[in-house]
């Protein structure tokens, strides 16, 4: 398939991309990777006036800690993501997440915000960014703003991000080096989209399940987290009874959809025997982190 006919403004720096956007009067599509936006331009499911093209835009490619936050830039490709120290030991579950992100051409183009942006349900760093309370860093000829990710999916391949918007950056909480972490998705090949997955988080206080975050993604129109499974566990010494309540607790708050690769009951089952996994890798490794 070939596109349809777009104009193409490599912008110069961030005011200059909000400035093309303005003019564009909604038809522009900024373009970072352009691993996700170009299929969907070449198949004429989007059909923008004009593309911005942000890959000249100096200093966005860096990963930043900031206190307790930490900045991704919004030309930081999945292949840093992936190598970054600073993400290994200030959120090691992303480094974790992000081996199961595409194949190794993808992830060269790829970039986290764009993933962000484009709100695949199925996509790893979405997820990550709901389960570490992300911030969207946004700029447009009004002026800059801050969205937090509770504000920002709005479903399937839609944000709450204006089409004039460009994202600079997203931040993200570090996790505490006492934190135990467990990731694990299922997908019918080795980077293709998941067809379910669960990251959890938790940190062991006096042998108690402290901090816990658990977050799904593929089994809804977005990513999110599972307060009903998380309470099942904050504040409890974990056994594997409490941890099968927690899975099942998951299994009802979770509302999947049948497709081609799979059928609901399938992912409502399979999600919650990856959160069971994930659920003790966490324990595991807060324990290990205890230990004197
Ligand atoms: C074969 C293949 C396999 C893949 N497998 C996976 C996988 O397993 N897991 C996974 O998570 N992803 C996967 N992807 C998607 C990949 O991760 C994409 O790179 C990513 O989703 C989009 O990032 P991008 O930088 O390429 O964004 P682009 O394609 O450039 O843009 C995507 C969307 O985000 C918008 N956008 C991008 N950056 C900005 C910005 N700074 N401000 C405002 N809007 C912006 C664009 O306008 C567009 O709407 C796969 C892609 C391919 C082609």
């Amino acid at each position: 398939m070939k596109p349809a006919a777009f104009d193409y403004v490599r912008a110069e720096s961030v005011a200059h991309a909000a400035e093309v956007l303005a003019g564009a009067g909604g038809d522009g599509k900024v373009i970072a990777g352009g691993q996700s936006l170009m299929p969907m331009v070449n198949f004429r499911l989007v059909k923008p006036s004009v593309l911005v093209d942000i890959n000249a835009i100096a200093g966005l490619d860096r990963v930043e800690l900031d206190g307790s936050r930490l900045r991704i830039g919004a030309l930081v490709r999945h292949f840093t993501t992936a190598r970054d120290s600073v993400i290994a030991r200030h959120a090691p579950i992303v480094t974790e997440a992000m081996k199961h992100v595409a194949h190794l051409t993808v992830r060269n183009r790829g970039t986290f915000c764009g993933s962000v942006c484009h709100a695949d349900p199925a996509a790893e760093m979405p997820m990550m960014t709901v389960l570490l309370d992300g911030q969207i860093h946004a700029v447009s000829a009004r002026g800059p703003r801050i969205v937090p990710i509770s504000e920002f999916f709005a479903g399937s391949l839609v944000t709450s991000l204006e089409p004039d918007e460009v994202v600079t950056a997203i931040d993200l909480a570090t996790t505490p080096r006492d934190t135990g972490y467990g990731f694990h998705e299922f997908a019918r090949r080795h980077g293709d989209y998941a067809l379910a997955a669960v990251a959890v988080l938790m940190r062991l206080e006096d042998g108690k399940a402290r901090d816990i975050r658990i977050a799904v993604m593929g089994v809804g129109e977005m990513p999110s987290r599972v307060p009903t499974a998380e309470e099942v566990i904050e504040g409890n010494e974990l056994s594997e009874p409490m941890i099968m309540r927690a899975v099942e607790s998951l299994r009802a708050a979770i509302s999947p959809n049948s497709d081609l690769n799979a059928s609901a009951d399938y992912r409502r089952h399979l999600a919650g025997a990856l959160a069971g996994r994930a659920i003790r890798d966490a324990w595991s490794r807060a324990r290990e982190a205890v230990l004197p």
